[in-house]
């Protein structure tokens, strides 16, 4: 029996996933890869230290991927967070669990993450190419036949790099179109329209957001913890999340913003009236925060009020609320008025930042759209229009929030594929095809 040959496209968590899987499983693997190592991206996540996977149930997990969730399900089922905590273990990837179901490795390092896998890939034989990019699927009569590729080089890729590489299967892992610097650039999208494939348009998701005028500017590189931040469009409010946020130099990001953008960056292209209103005191309500501002008044009487504050505000944060609110800094304790106070109270609960835009895709943590997940076999990943292709991984037009369930998602779609591809019904096929 000839082993089955498949092609790869993409060394980032779905490839090597996928690629890996498929040689176990029984197949002669080559794992093309255009830059010049694999995984980059990879090695970038969770700040370095790469949010592997969460703890949370299949259920939470297709929630927090939102309408395209469902597809996810077999996938999941199939291989999910304790398999891929289990499977690192045994390639010496401890792991750790943090604050919100998040894990990482006990390293903290993303590198060691990326090169378990890459050693993985190695023993079990998959050939990695590097500095290779897959730039054609050859198909013929709605098979697949396999990939045209170029070497890339320094210099612009010309014709005498070109090679046409047959298989039996291939599998498309070629990331979605941000952080374009890491060899996501969207390359995928292209090949897959060529086979047939409809592609929901891309636009940026878990995108750090605009703001209007200067008030993140000054407040650069502040964080905010345990905050509410709501989001209002066209008045009216849409969503909230509590937890944290920071200030860029153009506006505002962290896990919060990002998991709330999404609906932001539709909302902009829709030219809606949008703002986040943060609640800075989301364990007192205004009643309490009222008795809160009375007691310290009455403690301090002397104090300034930009002293009173401190108790209250980050230092940075002070300066913006008194201007905002028009309260002289030095006004003792005792003069505060009470229409002043009020003023203040409203707006420790309501710090308002109109929205003006969204940074562009090449910025985002995850691109939202990709390839239909209504022409992809949720049981397998193959497509449905050409056998013997595949999808895992970003790709698809799935996106999620934060916590590690995007990493999940493209492991889980990577293990799938690749048993798929491997398994021997589409060879079987083919040879009965011919004998016919
Ligand atoms: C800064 C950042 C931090 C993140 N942190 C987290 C996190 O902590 N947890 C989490 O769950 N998610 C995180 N994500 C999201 C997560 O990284 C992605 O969802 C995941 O990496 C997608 O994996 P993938 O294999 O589908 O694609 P990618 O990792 O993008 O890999 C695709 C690979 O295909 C290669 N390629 C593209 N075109 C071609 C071609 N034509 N020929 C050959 N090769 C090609 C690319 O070079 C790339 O190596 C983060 C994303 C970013 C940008």
């Amino acid at each position: 029996m000839p082993k089955k040959k498949i092609i790869i496209i993409g060394a980032g968590a779905s490839g090597l996933t996928a690629a890996g899987t498929a040689a176990v499983s029984g197949a002669e693997v080559i794992l093309v890869e255009k830059m010049n190592i694999p995984g980059k991206k990879l090695r970038i996540t969770g700040k370095g230290r790469c949010n592997i996977t969460n703890i949370a149930g299949i259920r939470d997990f297709i929630e927090h991927f939102g309408k395209n969730g469902k597809f996810l399900r077999q996938a999941f089922s199939f291989f999910f967070n304790t398999e891929l905590v289990q499977f690192l273990n045994t390639l010496g990837v401890n792991t750790v669990t943090e604050r919100g179901g998040r894990v990482f490795p006990g390293s903290n390092d993303a590198n060691e993450v990326t090169d378990a896998l890459v050693q993985w890939n190695k023993k079990e034989g998959v050939k990695i190419r590097t500095n290779t990019k897959a730039d054609k699927l050859l198909t013929d009569s709605n098979r697949i036949t396999g990939v045209e590729i170029v070497t890339v080089t320094t210099a612009e890729t010309d014709k005498q790099n070109k090679e046409i590489i047959k298989a039996d299967a291939v599998i498309l892992a070629s990331g979605g179109a941000s952080y374009p610097g890491t060899g996501s650039t969207g390359d995928g999208y292209s090949l897959a329209k060529s086979a047939g494939h409809s592609v929901i348009p891309v636009r940026p998701a878990l995108i750090p957001l605009d703001t209007e005028g200067d008030t993140a500017s000054h407040l650069e590189g502040l964080s905010l913890k345990n905050i509410n931040v709501s989001l209002w469009i066209n008045d009216k409010k849409n969503s909230e999340e509590f937890g944290e946020m920071v200030f860029t130099s153009r506006g505002v990001s962290g896990p919060v913003i990002l998991t709330l953008s999404k609906t932001c960056v539709d909302s902009i292209y829709n030219k809606d009236k949008v703002f986040i209103s943060i609640d800075l005191k989301p364990a007192l309500d205004h009643k309490a925060l009222d008795s809160r501002l009375i007691r310290d008044i009455s403690s301090s009487p002397t104090k300034t009020a930009k002293n009173l504050l401190k108790g209250l505000l980050p230092e940075r944060l002070i300066a913006v609320c008194l201007d905002q609110i028009k309260l002289n800094p030095d006004k003792t304790a005792n003069q505060i008025t009470a229409e002043e106070r009020k003023k203040l109270r409203l707006w420790l609960k309501d710090f308002r930042l109109k929205v003006t835009g969204h940074r562009p895709l090449k910025e985002a943590i995850i691109t939202a759209g990709g390839v239909d997940v209504r022409e992809i076999n949720p049981r397998t990943m193959e497509s449905k229009i050409i056998n013997g292709l595949y999808f895992a991984g970003e790709i698809i037009d799935i996106d999620a929030d934060t916590g590690g369930y995007n990493l999940q998602a493209a492991f889980s779609t990577g293990r799938l594929a690749g048993i798929s591809a491997a398994s021997d019904d589409s060879i079987t096929e083919k040879e009965n095809d011919e004998s016919a």
